[in-house]
């Protein structure tokens, strides 16, 4: 049993806050995933938890006890960092033991945990090697075991991954994934890399510059971000921010994207939820660009631009479209739009698109919040 919840939690490193009136609660056996840029504040959280930083503000619980005042080792909480430190004169065999030993499990006892362990991990072949002849991904896999063999009620991963090639960091993304399913610990894990954080989630905490964005499930936090920050995180590439504004078109209310002659309809009920407040903020548009259809032809609902720029990716092409120019920088207003690898089309051509309106998403463009239409 392990439900962690941090209360009001505000951490500062001189002039600089490091974690701003941080709220959260998560659940036992839960996975969350601390996301955001360097810099953001998820180490600095990750390690008030742990009780290797202390907060100046707030209170930090662990199935309700407050353990603002416990030392590390109190908290029964295991840690994996980004660089592992394995003991080079031990073996596998022993760096795995370790932590057990030093609180004297019976021998018998340790045994069975580091093989059992081991064999999760598939690493029992090197039970008997020393970490200089492991590589990289094997090391990795030790310093999982050194923290797994403890049996903890939470893990606090910060980037275990980060040592790990392409390929490897795939595989292990997902023997973690069934590794927390098995052991049904608490786990809070550490990344910037939100493809790792999509697939390994049940929720993700969005963090940025020390302030908890939004908390939700990944489907929650790619389809309905609730603020700017997070629209344009998370998302390869991210979904198309666009200026708007309000108008009235052929008399009815509509929203132009601005610099462009795009005007998108907008029903009447949702134009009474835009306030007053809201239009003079201004207003962003926002559509992921896999939520927009392009196609060589004209057509019903379907609206022209020129092609910009082509990146073919292998099972997509990304096609940025040019919808108007910026009058003040002369910048181009591009949409981008995914499209099936075989859509073929020059850049400077005319092509046409069209969206599905049950995706789009409005955002305040001076609170920078999400309007739910
Ligand atoms: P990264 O992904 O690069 O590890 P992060 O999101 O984990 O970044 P933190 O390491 O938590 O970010 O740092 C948050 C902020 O606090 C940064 O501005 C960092 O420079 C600052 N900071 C962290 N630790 C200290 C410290 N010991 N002394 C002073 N400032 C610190």
């Amino acid at each position: 049993m392990a439900h962690i919840k941090l209360q009001n939690i505000v951490k500062r490193y001189g002039d600089v806050t490091a974690v701003k009136d941080f709220n959260l609660e998560i659940e036992d056996k839960e996975f969350v995933v601390f996301l955001g840029p360097s810099g953001c504040g998820k180490t600095t959280t990750l390690r008030l938890i742990a009780g290797l930083e202390h907060p100046e503000e707030g209170d930090i619980l662990i199935d309700g006890q407050r353990v603002n005042d416990l030392s590390p080792a109190d908290r029964d909480i295991a840690f994996v960092f980004q660089f592992y430190a394995l003991y080079p004169h031990l073996t596998v065999y022993g760096n795995i033991a370790f932590p057990l030993k030093a609180v004297k499990v019976e021998r018998s006892e340790v045994d069975r945990r580091v093989k059992k362990v081991a064999s999760i991990l598939q690493i029992s072949e090197m039970l008997d090697r020393k970490p200089s002849v492991l590589s990289g991904g094997e090391m990795q896999r030790v310093a999982l075991g050194r923290a797994m063999v403890r049996q903890p009620k939470v893990y606090l991963l910060d980037e275990p991954m980060a040592n790990l090639d392409a390929k490897l960091r795939v595989d292990t993304r997902a023997e973690l994934k069934r590794l927390q399913h098995e052991f049904g610990a608490t786990t809070i894990f550490v990344t910037h890399d939100q493809v790792e954080a999509m697939s390994l989630a049940d929720r993700i905490a969005v963090i940025h510059q020390g302030v908890l964005q939004q908390i939700g499930t990944p489907h929650e936090i790619y389809n309905s971000p609730e603020s700017l920050f997070v629209a344009g995180f998370m998302g390869m590439p991210t979904m198309n921010l666009l200026g708007a504004e309000l108008g009235l078109r052929e008399g009815h209310p509509a929203l132009r994207l601005s610099h462009t002659d795009i005007w998108l309809p907008l029903p009447p009920q949702q134009q009474a939820k835009l306030t007053a407040a809201v239009e003079r903020n201004g207003l962003v548009f926002g559509i992921r660009p896999e939520h927009i259809r392009a196609a060589l032809e004209p057509g019903e609902r379907r609206l022209a631009a020129d092609v910009h720029l082509i990146e073919p990716l292998g099972s997509a092409n990304i096609l940025d479209l040019r919808l108007g120019t910026a009058a003040e920088t002369q910048d181009p207003i591009l949409l981008r739009v995914r499209t099936h690898p075989t859509f073929r089309a020059a850049v400077g051509e005319k092509v046409w698109f069209d969206f599905d309106p049950g995706q789009t998403r409005l955002f305040d463009r001076q609170t920078e919040q999400a309007i739910v239409l």
